[in-house]
């Protein structure tokens, strides 16, 4: 089958390559909008990552050029408008699960960096000052640590900081068994919230989770917090953040992800003027590490991305039924 890949890095090449032996890949660096859809005419499927928009007048001009077929390279899919895609009988694919450990690890990664303050320490040494001044940390042993989402990743999460002797809360609308065996208690999110020294987000954006962490559910966190964000930017509203952030009540933030990253993100700008204000004030305080969407990017996730894909398309293509297709309700 024909591919359209979009949003495609050197990355995505390499491991997509590796994996295919069946189809046809022609990689295009661009973002899938309404103004680069045409470049995918003729194109019976189309690759996308989750940066890409497929709003319905992006859908709809795909499947009048040919389109049959969207396979996502991700697990989330609040980019695509499903009730579109229905309509216009596209098939939507995803790649559920690739490495959950990946995006766990890597907010595991943001915590001990806020809390250790590792970028700034590493900084100091490097140029020979050896004062611990500023560097005070807390121990995470006997730390309580909610987690807002105890799916595939959140588990993974819950199992390391497990680990570390945390006592562990969660939040979910579905109680996971395999976190009941650890020991976790479930809460609500208000109880999440006033107890948690650490709070990490893994549930997916959808309309009831739109800005979860909003001006309202700040004002209920343990003062002084640590709020970590690997999921989907919209989870929080940025602009009550740096409000939380200057009065205290959000005493670190890491965040993998960003509402408006879809202007920033897997790109150097390093030489462009950013206009986004809300991202720079966030990037200035000193409690607080932006990574810019790589906590899923780890090897074993590239590959298990690139192999399930390709999957994807040669179920769709022999018509087999496919474990991973995306149905609208
Ligand atoms: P999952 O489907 O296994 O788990 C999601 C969990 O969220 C489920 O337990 C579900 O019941 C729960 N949930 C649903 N609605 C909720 C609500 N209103 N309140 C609280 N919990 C709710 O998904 P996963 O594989 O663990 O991935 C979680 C999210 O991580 C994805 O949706 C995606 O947005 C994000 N993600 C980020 C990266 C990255 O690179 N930063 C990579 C992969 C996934």
């Amino acid at each position: 089958m024909k591919i359209a890949v979009f949003s495609s890095k050197s990355y995505d090449r390499n491991f997509l390559e590796a994996a295919n032996s069946e189809h046809e890949l022609v990689f295009f660096e661009p973002r899938l909008t309404a103004a680069t859809a045409p470049l995918a005419d003729g194109f019976p499927a189309v690759c996308v990552f989750i940066n890409d928009r497929l709003q319905a007048e992006t859908l709809r001009q795909l499947a009048d050029q040919g389109t049959r077929l969207i396979a996502l390279r991700s697990a989330g899919f609040n980019n695509v408008d499903l009730a579109a895609a229905a309509e216009l009988d596209l098939t939507v694919v995803r790649v559920p699960a690739y490495s959950p450990y990946a995006v766990a690890e890597h907010a595991v990664g943001l915590i001990l960096m806020l809390n250790r303050k590792l970028n700034r320490a590493y900084n100091r040494v490097r140029e020979d000052n050896f004062a611990l001044e500023g560097l005070l940390g807390f121990d995470l042993h006997g730390a309580t640590v909610g987690i807002v989402g105890t799916g595939k990743i959140g588990l993974c999460f819950a199992q390391i900081m497990n680990g570390f002797g945390c006592r562990l809360l969660a939040y979910d609308v579905y109680q996971n068994p395999d976190c009941l065996k650890l020991g976790i208690e479930y809460v609500t999110l208000p109880e999440l919230l006033a107890q948690s020294d650490v709070a990490s987000l893994h549930c997916p954006l959808m309309p009831e989770t739109h800005h979860l962490i909003n001006t309202e559910t700040i004002g209920l966190l343990k003062p002084g917090m640590m709020l970590i964000n690997t999921s989907r930017g919209g989870l929080i509203d940025a602009a009550a953040v740096i409000g939380g952030i200057k009065s205290g009540q959000i005493g670190y933030l890491g965040i993998d992800v960003y509402e408006q990253e879809e202007d920033l993100f897997f790109e150097d700008l390093s030489d462009t003027v950013i206009q986004d204000d809300t991202f720079q004030l966030l990037q200035s305080f000193p409690n607080v590490v932006v990574t810019a969407h790589q906590a899923f990017f780890t090897r074993e996730a590239l590959q298990n991305i690139a192999q399930t894909t390709i999957g994807n398309v040669s179920d769709f293509e022999a018509g087999r039924p496919c474990a991973n297709q995306i149905e609208h309700r």
